[in-house]
């Protein structure tokens, strides 16, 4: 007798967490092509037609701006491992999980790490990047996070990116929920190396890490004294097999470029201003409904808070892992659950890609006061769908 394997089954599901989000149709069918060689022109030419959408993304002209092979958390360690040598000074912003995923890397790296902290739900204040500054000599480089995705924060970068400048410091950003779903201007703003993944604002499945490094970040790459620790993420001889050389460093994951490239296209079609407005007008609609449900949002700051990702404090008495599951079990829909400090006092709704869309939020509305209302929580369905409902229709 032979074992039998769990098939993949198609029961439906609706991703609403912090990613994988949905995916089109025509990214997977893209992924499944037959593939091309690494080395065959014809996938060069998909090659450079990523990394030319890429740019677009990312608004830069930069000329190193690429896919790295792995998730989002691959670009995190090609930024920090190539910019970082043993014994730098830098300083990590830290106001969630990410922030301490980064803080966490440049240790592994060698620096010697100044933190800069603010409260989970709140965003880095710029002044305490000047005091961290001016209380340590010769800082190579800051690295903060702009869409934190474990508390829904969104992190104003371009007083910092002044600062860092006033002290001749790299400016490092982390994109993975931003890039594709909140505005983000990486020439403009002054950021010199920014790393995002496919599986969040993108709508791709997971598997590559969009990066990108201005000629200041590129010439300090090159001016090392050391060798780049990893070899597998040694942009020195990355940039050879993405640039005109060709030269084999490791084999591209070939589908995972024909998604990404067929889902940066799609970003291109609609148009990043577009894109962007799409993304504030459902996420203003769902925080509407979630008010007048009578939740109120995580982050109180309405300024800094992220559309692509939406965090909502559970109420008292009301059961986060039991909530979860009547929405998986009776709709087919995921949220994410709270993480780090959070764990268990919010959830996180991502409204990113081809999630951000009307019906996915009156959809959710309807389903979460079904299971607060199993949970005995009071809640009025029809003011939090007509408060939605009011948004879109711009009442
Ligand atoms: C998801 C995420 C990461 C890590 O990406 P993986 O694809 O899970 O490796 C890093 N930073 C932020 C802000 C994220 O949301």
């Amino acid at each position: 007798m032979k074992k039998q394997y769990a098939q993949l089954s198609s029961e439906y599901r609706l991703l609403l967490g912090p990613g994988p989000v949905e995916v089109s149709p025509r990214v997977l069918s893209a992924m499944s092509h037959p593939l091309y060689g690494h080395l065959d022109p014809n996938f060069f030419e998909i090659a450079n037609e990523s990394m030319e959408l890429l740019r677009y993304v990312f608004q830069t002209k930069n000329a190193l701006t690429l896919p790295m092979s792995g998730t989002g958390s691959a670009g995190m360690e090609t930024v920090m491992v190539n910019l970082i040598e043993p014994g730098d000074k830098v300083i990590i912003c830290v106001c969630g999980v990410f922030g301490e995923r980064l803080r966490d890397a440049a240790g592994r790296f060698g620096a010697k790490v100044v933190s800069v902290e603010a409260s989970m739900g709140e965003a880095i204040d710029p002044e305490k990047v000047r005091e961290a500054f001016k209380a340590h000599k010769d800082i190579k480089l800051v690295a903060i996070v702009h869409a934190e995705t474990s508390t829904g924060v969104k992190q104003p970068l371009e007083k910092i990116s002044e600062i860092a400048k006033e002290y001749n410091a790299l400016f490092v950003v982390d994109a993975v929920t931003s890039l594709g779903g909140v505005e983000l201007k990486i020439d403009e703003w002054g950021i010199d190396a920014c790393y995002s993944g496919t599986q969040k604002a993108l709508s791709c499945p997971p598997g590559l890490s969009p990066v990108t490094f201005n000629d200041k970040a590129v010439e300090v790459i090159g001016n090392r004294k050391t060798k780049v620790s990893s070899w597998y993420f040694d942009l020195n001889m990355i940039k050879n097999y993405w640039g005109q050389e060709r030269l084999y460093h490791h084999t591209a994951p070939i589908n995972m470029v024909y998604g990404l490239r067929e889902a940066l296209l799609m970003v291109y079609e609609e148009g990043l201003t577009a894109r962007f407005a799409r993304h504030q007008l459902n996420s203003d609609a769902f925080v509407a409904g979630i008010e007048a449900m009578g939740l109120s949002m995580t982050v109180k700051n309405k300024e800094h808070r992220l559309p692509t990702l939406n965090a909502v404090n559970i109420p008292d008495g009301v059961n986060d892992a039991l909530v979860r599951s009547f929405l998986l079990t009776k709709y087919g829909i995921e949220i994410g659950g709270g993480l780090g400090d959070f764990k268990g006092k919010a959830w996180r709704v991502g409204l990113m890609g081809e999630s951000s869309k009307r019906n996915n939020v009156i959809q959710l509305l309807a389903a979460l006061s079904d299971a607060l209302l199993d949970q005995k929580f009071k809640v009025s369905v029809g003011q939090g769908i007509e408060a939605a409902l009011a948004v879109y229709n711009g009442r």
